[in-house]
C-alpha cells in the first residue's frame, strides 16, 4: 500500500475539521480566547476530585452517570429519564446528528427531503457545520439579522431559506459569538412551528437573564443543551448534558459509548451541584466585570454589542479586527477572531478576572495612543512633503 490516504473515506479526506481556540502554554499569557471561567472550581469540588484519585481509578465509572442524572433531575424539576450526560456537550451534539439525521446517501433522489438536513443560524457555534459534514448530512445555514437577532417566523417564511421540516436544528442561545440573548417567547414561537428536533444550546445561559428550559419540558421535539465547562469552571473535566423528552433522550442513549462520561468528571459535576451559591457569586462577578469593560471599551471607541454571556463581541476602532488580534497578541493577550464575512470586523473577548481585563484595557489604550502618534507623525511628514513639493 503506497498511499494510505486512499484508505480513508472520501468524505473524511475532504473534511474541514473544527478548529478549536488555541491553548498555548506561554508564560504570562492572558487567555481571553476560549470563554473559560477565570475563577477556579469551588474548593469543595477540588477536594472531592482529589479524594477520588486512588486505587479505584482501575474501575469503570457508572455507565449511565446515574447519581449525576438523579441530582440534575431534582435540580431541574424533571426525571432522570429526561437527562443524558455527555463527554462535554460537544459529544451530545454529535450524538444528536447520528441519532436524528439521515445521511445524504439515504435520500435516494427524494426531492426536498428534509430528513438529512442539519440546520442552524449563522453566525453561531461553528461546530454545527462540521458535525453535519462528518455525518454526510445537508447543512442549511441561515443568516441571522444584521444585529444577530433571530428573524421572526413570518420573515423566515417569506425568505424561504429556513426549512421548517429540517431533521435537526441547532440554536445557540444566548448566541455565540455575538453574545446576543434571545427571549424564551421568541424561541417558543419558532419551536411551535418547527417539525424536526430542535436543540437549544445554552452553553452560556448562566450569564443571561432568561433560560428556555421550560421549552424542553413542554415540547417533545425540543432539547436543551447545558455544560459544566463555562459557567462551572470545569472545561478540563468534559461534562455536559441534554434535557428533554424521554424518547429523544433514550435514542441518544442507544448510540453513545457505554462509559462516555469519565469518573472524575462525574465526581466533579456532582460536587458542583452542592456548591451553587459559590458559582452564582462568580456569575455575578463576571456579569459585573462584563458591563464595566463594555463601558470602558465604548469610551475608547469600540462598538460593543450587548452581551448575555461571559464574553464581549466588539468592533474595534482604528485598525481592522485581525490587526488588533496581532497587536494584542504581541502584548501577550489572546482573544478570538473569526474569519467569516459577518464576523471578520469583530473580536470576541472572554471576560477574565478584573486584573486580566485591566491589562486588556491598558493594552488597548496603548495601541490607540501609538496609532494616534503614528498618524500625527505621518501627517507632519505628509505636510512637509507637500510643502517641499509645492
Ligand atoms: C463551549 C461550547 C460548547 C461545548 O461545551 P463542552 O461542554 O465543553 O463540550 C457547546 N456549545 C457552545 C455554543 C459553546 O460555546
Amino acid at each position: 500500500m503506497k498511499d494510505a490516504r486512499k484508505l480513508v473515506r472520501p468524505l473524511v479526506r475532504k473534511l474541514q475539521p473544527y478548529v478549536p481556540g488555541e491553548q498555548p502554554k506561554i508564560k504570562g499569557l492572558i487567555k481571553l480566547n476560549t470563554n473559560e471561567n477565570p475563577y477556579p472550581p469551588s474548593p469543595r469540588v477540588l477536594r472531592a476530585v482529589k479524594a477520588a484519585v486512588d486505587g479505584r481509578l482501575r474501575l469503570y465509572p457508572n455507565p449511565a452517570a446515574q447519581a449525576l442524572r438523579e441530582k440534575l433531575a431534582k435540580f431541574h424539576g424533571c426525571k432522570p429519564e429526561n437527562i443524558i450526560v455527555g463527554n462535554g456537550s460537544d459529544e451530545l451534539l454529535a450524538l444528536a446528528t447520528r441519532a436524528f439525521v439521515e445521511t445524504r446517501s439515504a435520500e435516494r433522489g427524494v426531492r426536498n427531503d428534509s430528513r438529512a438536513v442539519v440546520q442552524y443560524f449563522t453566525p453561531s457555534y461553528s461546530l454545527y457545520s462540521v458535525l453535519a459534514a462528518i455525518h454526510g448530512a445537508r447543512a442549511n445555514a441561515v443568516p441571522l439579522e444584521s444585529n444577530f437577532g433571530i428573524p421572526a417566523v413570518a420573515e423566515l417564511r417569506r425568505a424561504k431559506k429556513w426549512n421548517f421540516r429540517a431533521a435537526l436544528t441547532f440554536i445557540t442561545t444566548p448566541n455565540a459569538p455575538s453574545g446576543r440573548g434571545y427571549s424564551t417567547a421568541e424561541l417558543e414561537a419558532l419551536c411551535r412551528v418547527q417539525k424536526g428536533v430542535m436543540i437549544l444550546d445554552e452553553a452560556y445561559v448562566d450569564f443571561a437573564e432568561e433560560n428556555a428550559l421550560k421549552l424542553a419540558l413542554k415540547y417533545p421535539h425540543v432539547l436543551v443543551s447545558r455544560t459544566f465547562s463555562k459557567a462551572y469552571s470545569l472545561c478540563f473535566q468534559r461534562v455536559g448534558y441534554f434535557i428533554g423528552d424521554n424518547e429523544l433522550i433514550a435514542a441518544l442513549d442507544k448510540v453513545r459509548d457505554s462509559y462516555n462520561v469519565n469518573g472524575l468528571g462525574q465526581v466533579a459535576a456532582l460536587a458542583t451541584l452542592d456548591e451553587l451559591a459559590y458559582y452564582r457569586k462568580n456569575f455575578q462577578r463576571i456579569v459585573a466585570t462584563r458591563e464595566q469593560v463594555a463601558r470602558e471599551l465604548t469610551v475608547l471607541g469600540f462598538r460593543v454589542l450587548p452581551s448575555q454571556t461571559n464574553f464581549l463581541f466588539v468592533r474595534p476602532p482604528a485598525f481592522p479586527a485581525n490587526g488588533w488580534l496581532q497587536k494584542l497578541r504581541e502584548r501577550k493577550i489572546l482573544v478570538r477572531w473569526f474569519n467569516y464575512p459577518e464576523t471578520k470586523d469583530f473580536l470576541r473577548i472572554t471576560i477574565g478576572s478584573d486584573d486580566e481585563m485591566n491589562a486588556l484595557l491598558k493594552a488597548a489604550r496603548e495601541i490607540l495612543f501609538r496609532q494616534r502618534i503614528g498618524t500625527m507623525n505621518g501627517g507632519a511628514r505628509l505636510r512637509r512633503a507637500l510643502i517641499s513639493n509645492g
